[in-house]
């Protein structure tokens, strides 16, 4: 088993789904500058596979987008060494960014100004998201 050094304070995002890490990564932490690692295809008995993220670092995540990739994620918050925090992901209702309207005269596509939010319609192994501007409804599949 690979060994990664725990962490002091920071963020443990964890029970991805293999192959969810990589698209949390770039989703959420292609830009930061705090130390970061990301495991791939750890044993899990639970999901059999899993990716687990580590940030050194506390700060608020987005809940929403995790829990528009995957369902099963937990995020736990560590300080001095201690698990202080275990939260767990829910299907968002409302969105800001994470996807992109299907509508291609949608305001959002033009405007930077303009950042694209949904409310959820419907979840049943699809997610339908309605656009707040133009009313077209995304579909982003689980
Ligand atoms: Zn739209």
């Amino acid at each position: 088993m690979l060994e990664v050094k725990g962490i002091e304070n920071g963020i443990v995002i964890d029970h991805m789904k293999a192959g969810n890490g990589l698209k949390i990564f770039n989703l959420l932490f292609s830009n930061i500058e705090h130390p970061v690692v990301l495991l791939m295809n750890v044993k899990s008995d639970q999901l059999g596979k899993k990716d687990i993220i580590k940030v050194e670092n506390t700060f608020d995540v987005d809940m929403n987008l995790l829990g528009l990739v995957d369902q099963n994620i937990t995020v736990n918050t560590i300080k001095d060494n201690m698990l202080v925090d275990k939260k767990k992901v829910e299907i968002p209702k409302t969105l800001t960014g994470g996807i992109k309207c299907q509508n291609p005269r949608c305001i959002t596509h033009s405007d930077d100004y303009a950042i694209p939010t949904f409310t959820l319609l419907k979840s049943n192994g699809k997610l339908e998201y309605e656009c707040n501007y133009c009313e077209e409804i995304t579909v982003y599949k689980l």
